[in-house]
């Protein structure tokens, strides 16, 4: 279903679990609609990643107030890449689409993504970018927080171990040096802090579909995606 411009568009959030392909299917996604395509996950990466090498985050020790200070400081965007088919995400101009997606971010992002300043700033722009609607935007909290008026929510869980043998893949392919026990130990600590902070507890909303696509491949996934929204269009269109 193209994006036809007398069709009333919609707000699309796909939450979910860590490595459950979330972002896969709501590139998909967006490009068969022709709607923007936000991956929230990216922009909680990015402070992380401007924490990493601004010396407020390591191994031995999380400077909170040293990044809450600093955060007027960090400015985001997306710049669609033609040939990619998706708005890449840049950290004060620098292209770190790429650089955000180590093992060493996903060791820390957790821990950032729970500071509600830190919070409170990204949904400021989240909500900027899907004040049109057209959006595909995925995450954590986007159904239940972001966007709670989201005309369709998407919720995505699959088996833990399936999960890090998913990420495990993807790292080796990019020539990553990492073991499969401490990919699943990342996907494990992840699940829990995600799930326990305070500000924004990642949960399903209530009225969000719930796929566990442990037993799915991407295609059968994105047929059901699909329909859904195809159907939610015409919904509101009516
Ligand atoms: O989606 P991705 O795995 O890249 O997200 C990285 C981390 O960012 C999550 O584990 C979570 O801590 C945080 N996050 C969040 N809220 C969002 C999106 C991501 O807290 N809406």
């Amino acid at each position: 279903m193209k994006n036809n411009i007398d069709l009333k568009k919609i707000i699309i959030a796909i939450d979910g679990y860590s490595s459950t392909g979330k972002s896969t299917i709501a590139k998909q996604l967006a490009t068969e609609l022709e709607y923007i395509y936000v991956d929230t996950g990216a922009m909680y990466r990015a402070v992380t990643y401007y924490a990493m090498h601004n010396g407020f985050i390591s191994e031995e020790h999380f400077d909170r107030e040293g990044l809450i200070a600093q955060l007027n400081n960090i400015e985001l965007s997306f710049i669609f890449n033609e040939d990619k088919g998706f708005g890449e995400i840049y950290l004060n101009g620098e292209n770190i689409e790429e650089a955000i997606r180590t093992l060493r971010v996903s060791n820390f992002v957790s821990a950032v993504a729970a500071v509600p300043e830190v919070r409170k700033m990204q949904v400021k722009q989240q909500l900027e970018l899907g004040k049109d609607k057209g959006i595909v935007m995925d995450g954590r909290d986007i159904g239940t927080v972001v966007f709670p008026e989201a005309e369709l929510k998407i919720f995505m869980t699959a088996s833990a171990d399936k999960r890090a043998q998913r990420r495990y893949d993807e790292l080796k392919t990019k020539g990553e040096k990492v073991q499969f026990a401490e990919v699943l130990k990342n996907i494990e600590e992840r699940d829990f802090i995600d799930s326990n902070r305070e500000d924004s507890p990642l949960k399903q909303a209530p009225d969000a579909v719930l796929i566990d696509n442990s037993n799915m491949n991407i295609k059968e996934q994105f047929a059901l995606i699909r329909q859904l929204a195809v159907d939610k269009i015409k919904q509101v269109n009516n």
